[in-house]
Formats: C-alpha cells, structure tokens, sequence
C-alpha cells in the first residue's frame, strides 16, 4: 500500500534522480560552491545551532562549538582536497600489455541517503553530506527523532541553503526511516546502534544498495602503569563524561591495572569535582540523558557492583550524575551492553593478558583507549585485538583527524569516513583501460596454434 507520505518520499525521490541526471553534480566547480554553502549555512546560524543543542541535550556551548560546529573542519579539508581527489589517477600497466593505458576515474553514486542518531545530532548528518556533496551526490537525510529541535533547524536549513532536488532532510521516526529504506538508493550511509544496523543492511540487501554503518560498541581503555597520572585522569574523564557519555567512542569501562587502581579512582573522583564541581546537576557544563528510554536503561545500570562516586538520578531533568562503578563482574548487565551514558565500570586486572582476554571475548569494539608509555606494550595490544581505531595515551580525539579514516569492524560497523575515506564512500571508482589502433598485437587471437609458448612465457608458467 503506498501511503500518502511515502507517495511524496517518491515524488522526492524522483525529482532527485531527475536533477542527478542532468549532471550538474559532477562539476567539481559546483561540488565546490555547495561545500562552500554549507560552511556558510554553518557559520551564519552558529547561535541557532547552539540553541537547539541545548534544548535536545543541554549541550554546553563549548562541546557544541568542540564536537558540532567543528564540522567546518571537514568541510575545509575538502574544500582543499577535491581538485586532487576527482581528478582521474593514472595506473601501471605491465610491459606485456603494451600499448594498453590505464586510469581510475571516480564518479558519483548518484542519490545517497543518510540517516542519523541523537547524540551528535548535527555534526553526524553534516559530516556524512560533506562526502556526499564532495564525491557530486544528491541527498536525502533523515535525522534522529530524539533530537527534534535539531532535526527540525538542519530541515529549515537544508532547506534554505540548497534545492530540494539536490539535498532534502525528511523529517520522521522509525516508520520514516522504514518507507524510505525500501527504495531504492545508490548508497545508505547510517549511523546508529549495532541492532537498527542490522534492519538497515537488511533493507538496503533487496536493492542491493551499498550501506556503510557507522555503529556502537563497548569500547574499552586501558590503563597500564607507566603513565603520566595527571594527563590519562584528565583524558579520560573528558571523554567519558563529555556529551554525559552519550559519545560512540567514548571510553565504555576502564580495564585498570590493580597495582595503581586506587590511586587512579580518587584522582578520577577529584578531577569529576574539578570539571563539573561539588554537584555537577548545577553544573553548566554537563549534559542530560536524551530520553526517559535512555534515562530508565541507564538507571538499571547504577544497581550493578559499587557506585564509589556519583549515582545520584533526577528523572525529571534527565539527570544522571558522572558516575564510578567498582567490583563489577562482567556477566553484570553494564558489561553485556554498549553504556552510552555518564557510568564508567571499573575493572582491575593483573596481567595484561586478563584485558586482552576481555576484550576479545566481546564483539569488536568502535575503539579501543591504551594509556601507557611502554612501547611493547603498546605493539601487543596493538597486535592483540582489534577494533575501529585505536587511541595511545588519549581518548575521542581521533576523530578529530581528518586523515584518519573513521568506522568500525565487526559488530561496530562496516566502511569508513571523514577526509578522503568520505570521498571515497560515496565514490565509485571507476576503471578505465585504452587501447590504441596504431598496432594490434595478434597473440590472443584464434587460432590459437604456435602461440602458447609465448602465452607461457607472458604469464611466468
Ligand atoms: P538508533 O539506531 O536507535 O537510531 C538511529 C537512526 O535509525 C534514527 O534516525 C532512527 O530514526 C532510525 N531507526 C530507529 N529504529 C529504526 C528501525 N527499526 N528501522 C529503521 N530505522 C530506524 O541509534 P541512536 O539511539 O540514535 O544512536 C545511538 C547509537 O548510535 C549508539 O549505539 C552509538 O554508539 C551509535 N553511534 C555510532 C556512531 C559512529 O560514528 N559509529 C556515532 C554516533 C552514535
């Protein structure tokens, strides 16, 4: 049955294709003035922006200007980068294919669609469009529900900066989602938990649409002993606690080595009372859960182990307060399952080979934190286990590379973005091979009679 809205996603849809087909997207020149734009859209409504973080997220200024704002980043580094990106790169062909040339052109998929989560609801539609409008796309984006200020400020946005048969968000929930994940796209870029994921692959394998899924984890950190106290405390109560941990790399649980625990903890205690002061639900620079969902999920977490600092709920604010967890086991629910929220489990091991043998008895992570200054220890665990990206002696700020491609393995996501790894995302790279007429060596040719030694010779058998 098509439904009135899903006859506009196709009227939508249409009319996107329609535009994609006359090719004005694949002028580099155009690509150019879009990104520009878009960097525009971004500094002329900086307040507007700011307002609506708050309101979904009682997201301080600072954070939103840090982790949302700081999209333009992107936007610059592609801006600097698209000449040499599109331009079609020569290949090697071996001697015995002369006089053949080889070159890989990349072209666009044509019409692509994003959808994205609450956490950071702004910068995790913006940054997957930044690729899409480098790599001459069109797009259609569905931003998260849970974030409706947000969602609603990128439409009118979107809407004011650029044609709707160039760049569209729809606005929506689950069923949104559902009606546009059965059309068809050229790509699906969605980011999410590991479980919608999963929907989306599923939808996206009737079209045979490629999908890249930017998904969740636990992500774990560890914490060796050769470390520079002061600086890993600082790093990874940042990291945890910023955005109230609602943050798909931040650090899920601490796997800390016994011998410095207790000093770690009361340096982790005093550092939360330095950043968000003696009662951090005054504090302006602490967030709120997204959710009454989220909030009772996470509630249910603070009766696992020991709470050593924080704990204290206010479910009328979304308020949970930074939160330590102690003697935890790992069949407790706040190990089986991604936190996404402002607790951190604390867990203490011996020998190192106890962490890696907890991390690798989880599905692999979205990143992996390891603070430690001993270089071999550095390459084992390195070696060890894998995951999306991994972090030495810091947390998060890895996605702040823009050469560093950004994506999980496993269970924590399929494909990659940011800087030259979103280009290519939304790139097909297409290769070109050219013969000449000037000569037409004969060897392949039917009959096929004397020529096999050379044959043999040609390919080394
Ligand atoms: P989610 O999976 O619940 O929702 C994401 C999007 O999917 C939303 O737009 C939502 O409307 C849509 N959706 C929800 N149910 C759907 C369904 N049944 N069918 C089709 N679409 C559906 O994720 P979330 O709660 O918004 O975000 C939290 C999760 O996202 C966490 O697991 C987090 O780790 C992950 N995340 C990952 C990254 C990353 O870059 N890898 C970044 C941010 C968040």
């Amino acid at each position: 049955m098509i439904t009135l809205q899903s006859k506009n996603y196709m009227e939508i849809i249409n009319k996107q294709r329609d535009f994609f087909k006359k090719g004005k997207t694949k002028d580099v020149g155009f690509r150019l003035t879009q990104l520009k734009k878009l960097k525009q859209l971004i500094t002329e409504n900086q307040e507007a922006i700011i307002k609506t973080l708050a309101a979904d997220l009682n997201k301080p200024e600072f954070e939103s200007y840090a982790t949302e704002i700081g999209s333009i980043k992107e936007i610059d580094y592609a801006i600097k980068n698209i000449s040499n990106w599109t331009k079609p790169k020569k290949v090697a062909v071996s001697w015995d294919l002369f006089p053949y040339s080889a070159k890989i052109y990349p072209e666009p998929l044509g019409l692509v669609l994003i959808i994205g989560p609450w956490n950071y609801p702004f910068q995790l539609i913006i940054s997957p469009l930044v690729g899409a409008i480098t790599a001459g796309n069109c797009s259609i984006i569905k931003p998260s529900e849970l974030a409706p200020h947000t969602s609603r400020l990128a439409s009118q946005l979107i809407s004011e900066y650029f044609p709707s048969e160039y760049i569209t968000v729809l606005q929506g929930g689950v069923e949104t989602s559902q009606q546009l994940l059965a059309e068809k796209f050229d790509h699906i870029f969605f980011t999410g938990g590991t479980a919608i994921g999963k929907i989306v692959m599923e939808a996206a394998a009737k079209h045979l649409t490629p999908v890249t899924l930017e998904l969740g984890g636990k992500t774990p950190c560890i914490v060796d002993t050769e470390i520079n106290l002061e600086h890993t405390i600082k790093r990874i109560t940042w990291g945890k606690f910023i955005n109230a941990g609602q943050t798909c790399i931040a650090p899920d649980y601490l796997l800390v080595n016994k011998k410095i625990k207790p000093y770690l903890v009361s340096r982790i205690k005093k550092c939360l009372q330095e950043f968000y002061g003696d009662n951090p639900a005054t504090s302006p620079d602490f967030a709120r859960i997204i959710s009454k969902k989220h909030f009772d999920r996470l509630a249910k977490f603070l009766q696992c182990g020991e709470i050593i600092a924080g704990g204290e709920t206010n479910p009328e604010e979304l308020y949970i307060a930074p939160t330590l967890l102690d003697h935890i086991s790992l069949a407790d629910p706040v190990m089986e399952e991604e936190i996404f929220g402002p607790i951190l489990p604390i867990i203490e091991y011996t020998e190192i080979d106890e962490a890696i043998s907890v991390i690798n008895s989880k599905p692999k992570p979205l990143a992996l934190y390891l603070f430690s200054d001993n270089k071999n220890l550095q390459q084992q665990i390195l070696q060890a286990t894998s995951s999306g990206s991994m972090c030495i002696n810091d947390t998060v700020m890895q996605v702040a590379v823009s050469s560093l491609p950004f994506g999980g393995v496993g269970d924590s996501g399929i494909g990659s973005y940011h800087g030259k790894a979103s280009f290519d995302t939304f790139s097909h790279y297409k290769s070109v091979l050219k013969n000449t007429f000037r000569l037409d060596i004969n060897w392949r040719y039917a009959p096929y009679q004397g020529k096999l030694p050379l044959l043999k010779k040609i390919i080394g058998a």
